[in-house]
């Protein structure tokens, strides 16, 4: 039985396997590595997942969820339909399309995975991920952290294997991740990790609706959801269409609304302009990174990740940052998910990789809140673990009672830099009982231990011998837990849309995606394909239902060229080059 990697991602998500000796990506349905990360409650009551899904982010906005991770952790509710779903809930249907996909590619039982999550994912967030992957019906054999995975994936298929440092920079939807990394040999050494759980393509795309709503008079929150989730959609071709083009080439993002058109016109330079105060946060981190890392030297290389870091802006703002352009190697989308797939076939002790050893790092400084005086109402911290600690970091330290006879002591968990307990995060909760006597005389051995996982164990023993421990779970779920039972009961009893038919249904959902986006004749055209695409599937033998799938594709592409382009763009003379070929 496989065990399989999963980069469960904010935008995308891919699957892998370590199989003959590489790293090998695992297609979905429709053919694809990466199936979008994206959730749509069907009419049944069944639920889409990837591509057809995401068109329905358009005709059924409220039915349908997207960059839901960058939720996880949180008590958000994100409603599909009339239901209403937790983010690791959505995250574990993603999962189980991931799952039913590998299973039949790989023809064989899966339920174990390596999952990979950003590195900066504080404890929350990394439970509620194991939590998404145990309501799929998977054991996760370990979480590995995003940029390390594409380290590892990096320096193992590199040739020539020197020492260097590299920086990895993960620039994704949603999330940035940068990494420093050092190699010695077969030892990989994460030495810092710095990121922003909330920065990425995401607000690129945000910024240019930003603008194109400033330059028409609109107001953002006016706007309905097709509105909204139609800009949403042309912003984000729009800027991955300047990426592929150079500094000439002209983009539109257009909306018809009640009779009004309302247009704007990008290009690399004004893109450029609306990124900068993304950019300026990137920096930020870049530098964060650079000032935590546990030994000084230069940067031998920096590694692009991530579908953001195809951004030709983006790597024009890194050349100037570094005086040299970042080498982009292979697909920046694809790293992190191969490295999870080599984590994998550690797992499995592939042979080939015994040798192959990673370290990785603590993201975030662990502690409990302590107290100058008993009567001191607004603790600070006391950090057992320190951010950039090698894993599996353990530490312990002694706490004193503060008052005559005090009975037990308390401690409270907490994770972040900020000087108060109260400005950090708090985790949870342990107390120990003590045997009476003076203040400061009886006191309790708290231990962290945080696992290569990244997450967190604590004990407590008292100078009276009472002993407590806890894994730091989300306090919300427990093992066993009831609340966890229903939610695997929920989540167990959600149907899949049948295989065999996704190609037909991503091609259905987006004509209807054309459909609601175009008006006057290109509507009426679409309304036709779709008549006959419904016929065909219907009444068509199996050649018939293959050609009308072609005709589809054909005719959807064209016209998804003509909703994209610039208007000025197109052939606007009418003795044009087509009219003389077809005179010919
Ligand atoms: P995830 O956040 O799931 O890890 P990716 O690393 O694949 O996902 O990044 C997804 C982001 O990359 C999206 O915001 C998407 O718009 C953006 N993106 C994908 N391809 C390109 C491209 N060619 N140019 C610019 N941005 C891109
Ligand atoms: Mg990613």
């Amino acid at each position: 039985m496989a065990i399989i990697g999963i980069d469960l991602g904010t935008t995308y998500s891919l699957a892998c396997v370590y199989r003959n000796g590489r790293a090998e990506l695992i297609p979905n349905e429709l053919g694809d590595y990466k199936t979008n990360s994206v959730v749509s409650m069907m009419e049944d009551g069944s639920v889409l997942v990837g591509a057809a899904a995401k068109e329905r982010l358009i005709t059924h906005p409220e039915s349908t969820a997207a960059s839901f991770k960058v939720w996880m952790g949180t008590e958000r509710m994100i409603s599909l339909g009339k239901k209403s779903f937790k983010p690791e809930e959505l995250s574990s249907l993603v999962l189980k399309q991931i799952l039913q996909d590998a299973r039949q590619y790989l023809g064989e039982p899966v339920d174990e995975a390596v999952i990979s999550v950003p590195a900066y994912f504080n404890d929350n967030q990394r439970c509620a991920t194991k939590l998404a992957a145990q309501l799929a019906g998977l054991t996760v054999k370990r979480l590995i952290n995003e940029p390390s995975a594409a380290a590892l994936y990096y320096r193992h298929s590199m040739q020539e294997q020197g020492d260097s440092q590299m920086m990895v920079i993960d620039f994704g939807g949603g999330t940035l991740d940068v990494s420093i990394v050092e190699c010695f040999e077969n030892i990989i050494e994460i030495t810092a990790i710095a990121g922003d759980n909330h920065l990425g393509g995401n607000d690129i795309d945000c910024a240019i609706v930003a603008y194109f709503c400033g330059q028409n008079g609109l107001t953002m929150e006016k706007l309905d959801a097709f509105a909204l989730s139609s800009l949403y959609r042309q912003a984000e071709e729009a800027k991955i269409a300047l990426s592929q083009g150079d500094m000439d080439t002209r983009v539109s993002v257009v909306l018809v609304q009640d009779d009004n058109k309302y247009s704007v016109t990008l290009t690399n330079t004004l893109l450029r302009q609306l990124c900068e105060p993304i950019f300026c946060k990137v920096r930020a981190v870049i530098s964060r990174a650079m000032k935590d890392r546990a030994r000084a030297g230069r940067i031998n290389e920096v590694i692009l990740v991530g579908g953001s870091a195809q951004l030709t802006v983006f790597c024009d703002y890194l050349e100037e940052l570094f005086g040299r352009r970042p080498a982009v190697h292979g697909n920046t989308d694809e790293m992190v998910a191969l490295g999870v797939g080599l984590c994998a076939g550690i797992k499995e002790r592939a042979e080939e990789l015994q040798d192959l050893v990673m370290t990785d790092v603590c993201p975030f400084s662990l502690g409990v809140a302590t107290y100058n005086d008993a009567r001191d109402n607004n603790p600070h911290m006391a950090f057992l673990i320190q951010r950039s600690s090698m894993l599996p970091a353990s530490h312990q330290d002694n706490f004193y009672t503060l008052s005559n006879n005090q009975q037990k002591l308390r401690f409270e968990i907490f994770q972040g830099e900020g000087y108060y307990a109260k400005d950090n995060l708090k985790l949870g909760e342990l107390e120990v009982r003590v045997p009476p006597g003076m203040a400061g005389q009886q006191y309790a051995t708290v231990t962290f231990t945080y696992d290569i996982d990244g997450i967190l164990h604590v004990s407590a023993r008292s100078s009276g011998g009472d002993y407590r421990e806890r894994m730091i779970l989300n306090s919300r779920f427990q093992p066993g837990d009831m609340a966890l039972r229903q939610a695997h009961e929920r989540i167990s009893q959600i149907q899949l849309a049948a295989r065999g038919n996704q190609e037909d249904q991503l091609l259905l959902e987006t004509a209807m995606r054309l459909y609601a986006q175009m008006t006057g004749i290109m509507r009426e055209q679409v309304a036709k394909l779709i008549q006959y695409f419904e016929w065909n599937r219907e009444s068509g033998d199996l050649i018939q239902r293959e050609k009308s799938r072609r005709e589809m594709r054909k005719q959807l592409a064209a016209i998804e060229i003509y909703l994209y382009a610039d208007p000025l763009d197109l052939d606007f003379w009418a003795d044009d080059e087509e009219d003389r070929e077809d005179d010919e």
